[in-house]
């Protein structure tokens, strides 16, 4: 059960979410393990539960950013583009550069995590959280991350084709502009809610994790894989 994994130390939550096989892949695990949670959630970061950031935005559950990079680390290799759709507090920004950012000062593939959210505060507190480190700084000063002030919805043309996007609130469908801006083959994860209903009535439930897959031939496959609970993806705040 995903509260049993709550822990002390970032180290600590982490190796329990391996224990009960909520993260499985190694490559996932060394990413997070990379990644201090207490940069990024203001209250209890080491809880395995969702955490306020102000602006009725919430850091996401550990387990869920585990789900997440398990469900697109065959796109997170060294050298892929992905997009992170409500970046945030920018903490899974910086999971998922870890796992694609490689070592470009060596003449590596260059990687690159662009993290939009429509709220501008959200985008300089990701960029302050990332800053706290010098991992995280080094990923901003190489241009190996960038936060974008952006209506998600739309995707963020200027750094398309993604090898994977990850979305980060509930959407209200499928959105066609985001399939688009995929690569084939590449994979997008979404939550959205069910059929009919507003996002913003959804939440607490009604929601469901699609995957989205790209391939190679430009086909599309739409997997529904379990129900979640998240924010609303919605028009920005007047
Ligand atoms: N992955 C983030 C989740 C933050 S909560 C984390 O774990 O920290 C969801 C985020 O989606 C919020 O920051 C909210 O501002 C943002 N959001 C909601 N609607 C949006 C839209 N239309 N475009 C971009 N971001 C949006």
């Amino acid at each position: 059960m995903a509260w049993y994994c709550t822990g002390s130390t970032n180290k600590e939550l982490i190796e329990n979410l391996s224990r009960e096989g909520l993260i499985k892949n190694e490559r996932v695990k060394r990413a997070m393990m990379e990644v201090d949670r207490g940069h990024y959630a203001p209250s209890r970061p080491y809880s395995d539960s969702p955490q306020p950031i102000g602006h009725n935005a919430t850091i996401s559950a550990p387990h869920m950013h585990g789900h997440a990079c398990e469900y697109l680390i065959n796109y997170l290799r060294p050298g892929s583009h992905v997009l992170d759709i409500g970046s945030g507090s920018g903490y899974l920004t910086h999971v998922l550069a870890n796992l694609v950012v490689g070592t470009p000062s060596n003449g590596g593939p260059k990687g690159q995590v662009i993290g939009v959210d429509h709220i501008q505060d959200l985008v300089s507190l990701a960029h302050d959280n990332m800053s706290r480190s010098e991992g995280g700084k080094k990923l901003l000063d190489t241009g190996s991350v960038k936060f974008i002030k952006a209506d998600g919805r739309r995707g963020w043309p200027e750094g398309a084709p993604y090898d994977a996007i990850h979305v980060g609130a509930a959407a209200e469908e499928l959105h066609p502009l985001l399939v688009e801006q995929l690569k084939a083959p590449g994979r997008m994860f979404i939550p959205v809610s069910a059929e009919g209903t507003p996002a913003s009535v959804a939440l607490g439930g009604g929601q469901y994790i699609w995957v989205v897959d790209k391939k190679e031939d430009g086909s599309i496959h739409k997997e529904k894989v379990f129900s979640v609970s998240y924010v609303p993806l919605t028009d920005s705040p007047k």
